[in-house]
């Protein structure tokens, strides 16, 4: 078996590794960067419909989840999505930007993993890609010895860089997680984020009848509320909206659908009764004809307002701008963008991502207990907290 020794391994050649990666070694450490998928950055590949969503024109920690709200603060700032951005036009890649500031490759995603590689290349990291990890091991006086499908290996320092578990399918894995309890730091409990939500009551046959079918609407949960496309599916609701609330949505709880939120309902359905105008042909300037439909099956009411109470008809506005719902389920972690939860940030320095309690051991990106929206947040952050680790390695 071979042996080899380095400044630092890096465990996880996605997004926050690949970027800690190439930090440290233009900072002169010898870094090598292992990966147990067959190629790096599987998820920059598939993410945002294959041109990654890889950062926001305005990112503030508000757009983060984590038990200690403060943790992000340092690394977004010092590592905001302006650096991202000028190093990306350094190497000439073409982006777009769409609603809510989201930035976005403009030909594949593929082309910034191209950057990150180069970035590697030129720092002078090393890649060890389909390479298994068996144990993991601290002796004090030589740092970190791993035992690997390629022969042992031994560093002064390990990154963490393993991500978290949605998306199994792309090699996502628990190993992160394992080494923060082989290591004693303790563990915020995970479930899967920006996910659809599934419906075992009679909304999942009444919503699947609709499904593939979009529309702008308000969807809230708790008191976080997102004014973003929803999509009906087979088995429930996903699109932007759904996924956003799906960060803050806790099992038995409801989520409030508004399905007109530009409008004045009641005011407007007031004017509709004056006027003796249909209700069905005015929802169909705003919905689907599908959704009016089905609507109108789901809460009947005499379309021709004119004999109608102002109760009744502030009763059919509240449903149409707080239509309660209660999921029964996400989706699960094989349809989930992100994972909540992870190792406690309580455990970790905010500067340096070093274990307080284990020296040379370093957990960043999606590792840790750091949830971003939608919109290339969990991105800036893998970018944020890589850079903000390699800098202090
Ligand atoms: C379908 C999808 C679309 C997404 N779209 C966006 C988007 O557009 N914008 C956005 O901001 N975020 C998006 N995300 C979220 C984003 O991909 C993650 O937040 C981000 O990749 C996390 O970076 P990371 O470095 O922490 O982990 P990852 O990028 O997941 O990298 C972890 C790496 O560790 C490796 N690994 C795991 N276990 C082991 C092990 N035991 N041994 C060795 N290596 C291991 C994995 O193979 C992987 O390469 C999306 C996620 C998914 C699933």
């Amino acid at each position: 078996m071979q042996q080899t020794n380095y400044d630092v391994i890096i465990i996880g050649a996605g997004a926050s590794g690949l970027m800690c990666a190439a930090t440290a070694g233009y900072r002169g450490k010898r870094v090598l960067l292992i990966d147990h998928a067959p190629k790096a950055a599987a998820k920059i590949r598939i993410s945002g419909g294959g041109k990654c969503n890889f950062t926001n024109l305005d990112v503030k920690p508000e757009n983060y989840i984590c038990q200690n709200p403060h943790f992000v603060k340092s690394a977004l700032s010092r590592y905001p999505s302006s650096a991202f951005i000028e190093l990306v036009e350094r190497h000439g890649l073409e982006y777009e930007e769409r609603d809510l500031g989201k930035l976005f490759c403009k030909h594949r995603a593929s082309d910034l993993i191209q950057i990150l590689r180069t970035e590697c290349d030129w720092a002078g990291v090393e890649f060890r890609l389909y390479c298994h990890i068996e144990t993991v091991s601290y002796l004090d006086d030589q740092g970190y010895q791993l035992i690997t499908s390629d022969g042992e290996i031994f560093a002064e320092k390990l990154v963490v860089a393993t991500g978290a578990l949605s998306f199994p399918k792309l090699k996502a894995s628990d190993f992160g997680y394992q080494l923060a309890k082989q290591f004693d730091l303790n563990m915020i409990e995970t479930r899967p984020g920006l996910v659809p939500l599934v419906f075992s009551d009679k909304w999942g046959a009444r919503l699947s009848d609709l499904t593939g079918l979009s529309l702008e609407a308000k969807v809230s949960c708790g008191t976080f509320s997102f004014q973003e496309a929803v999509l009906f599916t087979h088995n429930g609701l996903s699109g932007p909206g759904i996924l956003q609330a799906s960060n803050y949505w806790q099992p038995g709880e409801p989520i409030t659908i508004s399905l007109l939120p530009n409008h004045k309902v009641y005011e407007e359905l007031k004017k509709l009764k004056k006027n003796n105008q249909s209700l069905q042909k005015w929802l169909n300037r705003f919905w689907p004809k599908r959704l009016t439909q089905a609507w109108l099956n789901w809460f009947p009411i005499q379309t021709q307002l004119a004999n109608l109470t102002d109760e009744t008809l502030i009763d059919y506005a509240e449903q149409i701008q707080n239509w309660v719902l209660y999921p029964s389920d996400t989706a699960g972690y094989h349809k989930a963008e992100v994972t909540l939860g992870g190792v406690d940030t309580d455990c970790i320095s905010s500067k340096t991502f070093e274990a307080k309690q284990q020296p040379g051991l370093y957990f960043i990106g999606e590792a840790l207990d750091v949830t971003g929206q939608l919109g290339g947040y969990n991105f800036q952050w893998a970018w944020a907290s890589g850079v903000a680790c390699g800098q202090a390695l």
